[in-house]
């Protein structure tokens, strides 16, 4: 579904991503992890095609198409999901309205009808179901005056009603709290399926308490320096990232 070789970026002239290498493959779920400033958000943002950045080598392919080639917003329609770490607030468009446009573009793209009123609106209540939103963020604008929280379940929320290929979650490094983990994992857990994936970047070990990762990386430096199942999670929960430094640095 994904591969990435060998992607260099870099901002101001200076090189963020050094290197990064890894494949994703339909029905896998990939943590990255990494400590603070080690480039996570920087690989998030350069996938879903942010043009702060500028890529300087390297290649990304996703569903056989050459991906850096194509715009932000033909990735979106290609099942390509970014959620933002500080999401957009749209005044006057209600979540109803943006979601009901937003899901008519990408049918419109695949070259099929939009959907009736009374259909969209089924749809919604059965992605609120599976997801297990049961609060009426959908009446109101667009992420304004969302607590924290709220903003998390509304992401899930447009995650279950896109119904994306590939999930890039990019969490907080701070700010989540149980509450808000609980509804990132349980939406990753029940959107997943054997032909769709997720990349879920996070800072917090606790995360992978509630998700099952089938690989966890670190990233650090620009580069992703280790590679492992789900019990790296839990050793870096023990051990800290310092020894990956050191092994590192070595
Ligand atoms: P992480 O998400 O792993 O904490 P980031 O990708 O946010 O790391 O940042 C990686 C590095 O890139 C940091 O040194 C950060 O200061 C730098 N960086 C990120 N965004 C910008 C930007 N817009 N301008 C300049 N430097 C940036
Ligand atoms: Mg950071
Ligand atoms: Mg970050």
């Amino acid at each position: 579904m994904l591969k990435i070789k060998d992607l260099h970026a870099k901002i101001d002239g200076k090189e963020i991503l050094r290197g990064i290498n890894l494949e994703v493959k339909a029905g896998e779920i990939h943590a990255i992890m990494g400590p603070n400033g080690s480039g996570k958000s920087t690989l998030a943002a350069v996938l879903t095609g942010n043009e702060a950045f500028e890529v300087n080598e390297g290649a990304v392919e996703f569903n056989g198409q050459d991906l850096l080639d194509m715009a932000p917003e033909d990735r979106a329609r290609e099942g390509l999901f970014l959620s933002f770490q500080y999401p957009v607030e749209i005044p006057g468009v209600s979540m109803t309205n943006f979601m009901r446009t937003a899901l008519n573009e990408q049918k419109k793209h695949k070259g099929e009808d939009p959907l009736s009123a009374s259909d969209f609106l089924k749809l919604m209540r059965d992605r609120k179901k599976l997801v297990d939103i049961d609060s009426d963020l959908t009446n109101r604008s667009v992420n304004e005056g969302f607590s924290g929280g709220e903003k998390k379940k509304n992401e899930i929320f447009q995650m279950a009603m896109l119904d994306p290929k590939l999930a890039i979650l990019d969490e907080t490094d701070s700010g989540l709290d149980i509450d808000a983990l609980r509804i990132v994992a349980n939406g990753v857990n029940k959107l997943k399926r054997s032909d769709n994936a997720t990349i879920l970047i996070t800072h917090y070990q606790r995360l992978l308490d509630y998700i099952e990762p089938d690989y966890v990386h670190v990233l650090y430096k620009g580069r992703i320096v280790k590679s492992a199942g789900k019990e790296l999670a839990r050793e870096l929960e023990e051990k800290g990232y310092d020894w990956i430094k050191k092994e590192f640095e070595e």
